[in-house]
């Protein structure tokens, strides 16, 4: 199962493990081969738990989650979306990943096939292939800003097709799919009878366009199930504080199974989740701008360097660069910043064949950070556009 959370791309991976290997050595690598938020989760949201904890909210709890949580997230995704949801279709999971390892199970049977545009995160392969399943993968061109391509979705829909996978914002591509693709995708579920799973754990970090949940387009909600969490919104990955919004039947058999699982988020976690949904807005609007700004930063960073292309993402914590210009392949390119430059980025591959040829740059570091890096990739395709020159 490791090996296919890598798939084909587990050479890519290797870079990252390499640089942590190296990071736990004791030698300095600057490492932005993962989405690991670096801010701390805002002082508010740990004291609330650290109140909760202190008034004894260590026993069991409901096992969809307490009813004033389901409550807040039904009105955090009213306010994101427009839509308003009924907090008996929201289930408290442990992370998105639980939502989409919940959501998968519930819908997926052996021989199924579940449409997915790639890029695709690394666990939806795995994730599928615990129910029999099988991923169908439609590949995002790179030139047209890594955005699904619903003509292509629609000719792979076979009887068997049970549910199409998306992401938006997208990771690693930083894509906003836009009203028209959700729309055209949507089309497609209702024609085929198909439901629809969206990741939107990047909603919150949508720097360009609108952050659109298909749940809310017209006969979507009852084939809908959003997966999301305050991992990254929240800078709170280790809480592990996330939920799904599924039409009620749906979400009572998600139900089931956190019965037979987790049975209930700690009671402190969820205190401190409704707080950080209800009370963290300027920490909130603070980590985005910085974000962001990151963002650019690494865009105007990169943007006469030799050979590469820094593709602005719309939203979500990564760059991807086209390094296809260098005349290196990806894995080259990613093995000797790393080897020369001490630099760890993920070649695109790890997401699947469609990212070839790009560096997925995770926006995880401070301004500083960031800067020397770009300072090294610019230097490492300095030096191979010379070396290049030198042996024509
Ligand atoms: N989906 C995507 C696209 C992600 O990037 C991540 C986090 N890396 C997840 C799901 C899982 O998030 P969580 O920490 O909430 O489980
Ligand atoms: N979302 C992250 C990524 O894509 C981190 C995943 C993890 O390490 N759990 O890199």
């Amino acid at each position: 199962l490791v090996d296919r959370i890598a798939g084909e791309g587990s050479r890519a991976w290797d870079i990252h493990f390499q640089a942590v290997e190296r990071q736990r050595r004791g030698e300095e690598v600057i490492l932005l081969s993962v989405g690991d938020p670096d801010f701390r989760t805002p002082q508010p949201i740990v004291e609330r738990a650290i109140e909760s904890l202190q008034a004894g909210r260590t026993r069991y709890t409901p096992i969809n989650g307490e009813p004033e949580l389901r409550a807040a997230i039904a009105r955090w995704h009213e306010r994101l979306t427009g839509l308003a949801i009924d907090p008996a279709e929201v289930v408290v999971t442990a992370g998105a990943q639980n939502g989409l390892f919940l959501s998968a199970l519930c819908l997926l049977a052996p021989g199924d096939e579940v449409i997915v545009p790639v890029p695709m995160y690394v666990t939806y392969e795995a994730v599928f292939a615990t129910t029999g399943a099988r991923a169908v993968t439609i590949p995002s061109a790179a030139e047209k800003g890594f955005h699904p391509d619903p003509a292509a979705i629609a000719a792979a829909v076979t009887e068997r097709t049970r549910a199409i996978y998306i992401n938006t914002p997208h990771n690693p591509t930083g894509a906003v799919f836009t009203r028209a693709e959700l729309e055209a995708i949507a089309e497609i579920c209702r024609e085929h009878n198909l439901w629809l799973v969206c990741d939107e754990v990047y909603a919150a970090l949508t720097f360009e366009g609108e952050h659109i949940s298909p749940c809310a387009l017209p006969g979507m909600a009852e084939r809908t199930v959003v997966v999301s969490s305050l991992s990254k919104s929240h800078s709170m990955p280790g809480w592990r504080a996330g939920w799904m919004i599924a039409p009620s039947g749906l979400a009572a058999h998600a139900h089931n199974l956190l019965l037979c699982s987790l049975y209930g988020l700690p009671g402190f976690v969820q205190d401190a989740a409704r707080h950080a949904l209800e009370a963290a807005g300027e920490d909130l609007a603070a980590m985005r701008a910085r974000y962001r700004a990151r963002r650019d930063l690494i865009c105007d960073a990169l943007a006469a360097a030799p050979g590469l292309l820094a593709r602005k993402p719309e939203g979500g914590m990564f760059v991807m660069i086209d390094v296809r210009g260098t005349g290196l392949g990806a894995q080259a390119f990613a093995q000797a910043l790393l080897d020369r430059y001490a630099v760890s980025v993920l070649p695109g591959e790890g997401f699947g064949a469609a990212a070839a040829g790009h560096l997925r740059l995770s926006l995880t570091a401070s301004e500083e950070v960031l800067a020397e890096a770009c300072r090294r990739i610019v230097a490492l395709a300095t030096t191979v556009a010379a070396e290049q020159d030198a042996a024509n």
